[in-house]
Formats: C-alpha cells, structure tokens, sequence
C-alpha cells in the first residue's frame, strides 16, 4: 500500500477508554482530545476499542463492518463502525461474552478485577495487531498502530510476528498498571512460547502485557518529559527501569494538552456562570453554588480548596487527610470528589461527617461535579505521590484555581511554584510541594493561604494560570513527528 505523506497518515489508535464513551480516568480524556486533535490536522487517525455494554448503550446502532478472527478457538468477533462527535472513525469490537457486563470495565461491582481481563484485554490487542497486519479484513490499513497503556500492550508483540506488520507506538499512561497475569495465559492468547522469555513478554515467571509491549514496540512515549527520566529509575520504574533505561532511545515524554473546548470556564455548560480572565465574576458565582451544593457555609473569602480524584495511594490523599485536622484549624473549606479505595473514602466521608459546613464530599464519579469544583475552588489540590502527568492540575489552572501540587511528573511540568522569582518573572501559577510529606504539604498549605488573601498577587496567579494554553496542538505535533520518523525507516 502507498506511504502517504503526514497529512492522511493512516492512524490506529487503540484504546481501552475514551470520552465521552466511557472513562475511568485521564487515559480516556487522552483518547478522545489526541485523536481529534491528529484528525483536526489532516491524520486518517480511527479509534479501536472493546464494545462495553456502555458503548453499545450510547451508539446502538452502529455498522457491522467486519467479521475478523478471535481469540484461538474462539469464534469470530464483529467489527462495528461508528463516528466520534469530532468526525474521527471508531471501532469498537462486538465480543458480548467479554464486554458486555455489570460493573466496571477493569473491576466488577466488588473492586475485584475481572477474572478474564488476560483474555478481555488480549483480544483487544490481538485486533489491533490484526487491523496493523496483512491479515487484515479491511480495505483500510494503517501505516501506524499507537497502543495506550497495558489494555493494548500485547499488541506490539503480535505484531512482531505478523505479516506486514505496521510499525507501533507504545504510549504509557502510568506504569504501575502493567497487566501481569499467569504464564497459563500464554496459549490461550495465541503467543507462541517463543517470546515467553526476559527478552520478550516474560515478567519474573508471569505474562507481562506492558512489558510485551516496551519490549516490541518501535518508539515509546509517556505522558510528560519528567515521567519519562523518572520510569527509569528505581523508585518509579516498577521493576520495568531496566528495560526502559535500555530503550531511552526511543523513549520520549510528551505533556498531554487538555480539550480546551470540553475545559473552557467562558463555555461551561456544567458551572453556575461562565467567566474568563478578563471578567472574572462569575467565579464567584461558581463558588457560592459549589458552597452551596456541597452543604458549606456560604462565605466569599474563605479559601475553599477542591480535589477531584480517584481514591487511590498514588494521589497523596492519605497525606491530606493526614494533616486535616490541622488544616481545618485554618479558615479552609475542602471539597472532594472522588471514589476508589474503600478505606480513603471512609476517612473521607468520616471528615465531611465531622465538619459539617467546612467539609463537603461526595462519592462516585460526577463529571458536572468535576466541572464544579474546578470551577467553584479557589485553589486544587494534587499532591500525588506520583503523576505520569495529571489533567486536573492544568484544567484547574484554565478555571482560575491555583493548583497545589508534589513536585513529580507532570505536575513538575506543568505547575510553577509560586515564589518572588517566578512572580518577577511572569509565570508563577501555582504551588509545588518539593518534598511529600505530612509537614511539608501543610507548609505549603499554609502558604497558599496566606497568599490568597493577597488579592492582588491571588490575581496575577489566577491570570498567568488561565493565560497558559495546554491545548493538544503541540502535544500532537509531537506525536505526528514520531509517526512520521517511523515511516522513513
Ligand atoms: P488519572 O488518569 O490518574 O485518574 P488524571 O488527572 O490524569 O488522573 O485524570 C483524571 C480525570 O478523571 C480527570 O478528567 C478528572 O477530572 C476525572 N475524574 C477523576 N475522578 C473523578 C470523579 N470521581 N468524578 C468525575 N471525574 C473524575
């Protein structure tokens, strides 16, 4: 098939989430803003992912397209085609036995995770490799396979040993969720055993759908360029630092953008009134609604601080509760919205429970929520323990809500600490937390309040925050130069 030049690249991009589909975190946001963005720039980019029964919720009618091979001694699967709001293509692939159930997409209702996820996520993968291949039932094949995260990781090493194989990009969203299932598995997806080895798919005895993945890949990406020199080094590198070191290569760490049509306080359809760095009003509103909604006192100038997460060690929640007891001594309300590990949304309810009208939380995922505190706080917070590169901390800094952050990852990318030199120099949107530690994020605290009731310097920060563009463009150009690169070898 002939190579086309940059504009109508042909793109597969494979995914276990997208908005507004389905989501369960920011890989979803990625999955829906880099395709549209690549698609908005002249790439023939379309989107494969698993038919969940909440896809086929929202598009029940979508086109049969193809009828392609399963796993061994599976049936075949259909292949239905639909159109994302942003005109990109997608696929999604129609296995009901596997996609098609209550609870979760990873998890069932309990928090436990499927048991066939191995099978669930492989077929995704062994798809891709299919569609990337010379086996492929469609007229379309792309010049390009980009996997995102473990769901897709197998991918790569299909096609390894495939026909024709189309060159792929293997993006890691975060590291420390790596698929890792029995040595079992290995037939039943198809592998040959050949590549069950160190240099290979082979994980200290287990199967490695990550792995597999950094192993074959033709270029690796993560999500900011402080990640991508942190997953090679011990602490962070999930026992995957070695073959990331050997492979930096062809690692790069590209920031993620943000949607800024989704994210835009001038167009929110979720907040009380919408308002820009220009006419700031409205934000006021926003945090009277927030206030009110959430059961706190309505007050103006009480510094209210927001978090918006998923409930997990990674975020650092377990440090703010921490030091709750001495941060609520301070004039501080808190907001949080968030659900996941059972024992931090306790505490978290328990903390609302015992500071009515100071501490308002709710449980579950709420995306207008989400919109509100971002909108509503005055200030974020994100003191994760570590970030491949978080979305929160850069649409709180669009929404005029200086964010609090660890100095990790993305965050380190994103956020510029608040202090005489950077306020000198222009760019100071926020604070970040050097060190994460119970006493070192209540100074920070500290801090951030003290410099809110500094109305004036509060506005420089809000203003350099909402005048910064995370948008995709750049982020997306990246990508196109790494897809262009492999097609020249
Ligand atoms: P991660 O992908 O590690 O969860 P990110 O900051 O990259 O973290 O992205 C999280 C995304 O999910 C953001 O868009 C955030 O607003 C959203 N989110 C997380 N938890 C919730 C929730 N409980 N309700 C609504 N949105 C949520």
């Amino acid at each position: 098939m002939a190579k086309t030049g940059e504009t109508g690249m042909r793109v597969l991009f494979v995914t276990s989430e997208i908005a507004p589909l389905i989501k369960t975190g920011g890989l979803a946001d990625v999955s829906a803003a880099l395709p549209a963005q690549l698609h908005a720039m002249g790439v023939d980019v379309r989107v494969l992912l698993p038919g969940y029964a909440q896809v086929l919720k929202l598009h029940p009618a979508l086109d049969q397209v193809a009828r392609v091979a399963g796993l061994p001694g599976e049936p075949e699967v259909n292949l239905l085609q639909g159109t994302l709001p942003d005109g990109v293509p997608f696929w999604v692939i129609d296995c009901p036995e596997m996609y098609q159930r209550g609870g979760g997409i990873y998890q069932d209702e309990h928090g436990q995770d499927w048991p066939d996820n191995a099978l669930r996520f492989g077929l995704l993968s062994r798809v891709a490799a299919l569609l990337g291949s010379a086996a492929t039932p469609l007229a379309w094949r792309p010049e390009v396979v980009h996997c995102n995260d473990w769901q897709s990781a197998l991918a790569p090493a299909y096609l390894h040993f495939a026909e024709g194989a189309a060159p792929c990009v293997m993006t890691v969203h975060n590291l420390a969720f790596q698929g890792i299932f029995p040595s079992a598995v290995v037939p039943e997806l198809g592998l040959p055993w050949d590549c069950f080895k160190p240099e290979g798919v082979e994980f200290y005895g287990n199967l490695s759908f990550l792995k597999a993945g950094l192993f074959y890949a033709r270029h690796i990406t993560t999500v900011s360029p402080s990640y991508a020199e942190e997953i090679q080094q011990d602490e962070l590198g999930f026992g995957l630092q070695g073959l990331l070191a050997s492979r930096r290569g062809v690692l790069t760490g590209i920031l993620n953008g943000i949607d800024n049509s989704e994210w835009n306080p001038a167009a929110d359809p979720h907040i009380a009134q919408p308002y820009s760095a220009a006419n700031m009003s409205g934000k006021a509103a926003c945090k009277l609604a927030l206030q009110k909604h959430m059961g706190l006192q309505a007050d103006r100038d009480i510094p209210l601080l927001g978090m918006v997460s998923r409930f997990t060690q990674q975020k650092g929640l377990d440090v703010v509760l921490e030091v709750a007891p001495q941060l609520l001594r301070l004039p501080v309300q808190l907001v949080f919205l968030g659900s996941g590990d059972v024992e931090i949304q306790r505490k978290v309810l328990d903390l609302a429970h015992h500071h009515p009208g100071q501490v308002g939380a709710y449980v579950g995922f709420d995306e207008g929520l989400s919109h509100q505190i971002e909108a509503g706080a005055d200030m974020f917070l994100m003191p994760s323990r570590f970030e491949p590169c978080g979305l929160n901390q850069m649409y709180s800094q669009r929404y005029g809500t200086p964010p609090l952050v660890h100095a990790t990852g993305g965050l380190k990318d994103s956020v510029v600490d608040c202090n005489a030199t950077s306020l000198a120099r222009g760019d100071a949107t926020g604070f970040v937390l050097e060190e994460l530690t119970p006493a070192a994020l209540l100074k920070t605290l500290q801090r951030a309040v003290a410099v809110f009731q500094d109305k004036a310097v509060w506005a420089t920060l809000q203003r350099n925050g909402m005048h910064r563009n995370f948008g995709w463009e750049e982020s997306a150009a990246a990508y196109l130069k790494i897809y262009s690169a492999l097609l020249r070898v």
